[in-house]
């Protein structure tokens, strides 16, 4: 039995590394408890890194967006006051759409820009490139 699972276990390591990591895009969800008068986000820099964003831009918008002021502290956002678990993750979703997912085919192969100025999303998948919306 030992050696069967020793075997499954080397089956998947020596597959290649692109079949591993065409996995299908899902929209992150935050993982939020309140403390005190604080909203706590335990997997922030986890989304951050798995949606490929800088965690500066995704703080910026979640702070104007909740007009509520906010902070990383190690992996976690603090947040001030007590916002709803839902309405945060409302947020997320709504910035994924806009500077994450490429609007042309859909893909999260994306990198944010900025030339001139100008803020663009530019998709690796498709070669597409169009300006968004500023975040300030
Ligand atoms: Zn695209």
């Amino acid at each position: 039995m030992e050696d069967y699972e020793k075997l499954l276990e080397e089956a998947y390591q020596n597959l290649p590394e692109k079949v591993k990591t065409t996995v299908r895009f899902e929209m992150p969800k935050f993982e939020i408890f309140l403390q005190g008068n604080q909203t706590i986000v335990v997997n922030f820099m986890e989304v951050v890194k798995y949606i490929r964003r800088d965690p500066k831009i995704l703080l910026k918008y979640l702070t104007k967006e909740l007009a509520a002021p906010a902070n990383i502290v190690g992996d976690r956002l603090l947040i001030k006051g007590k916002v709803r678990a839902e309405k945060i993750n409302k947020k997320l979703e709504a910035f994924v759409k806009t500077y994450v997912l490429c609007k042309e085919c859909g893909k999260p192969d994306t990198e944010l820009i900025t030339i001139e100025g100008i803020l663009y999303l530019r998709c690796a998948a498709c070669g597409a490139r169009y300006p968004v919306p500023p975040i300030s």
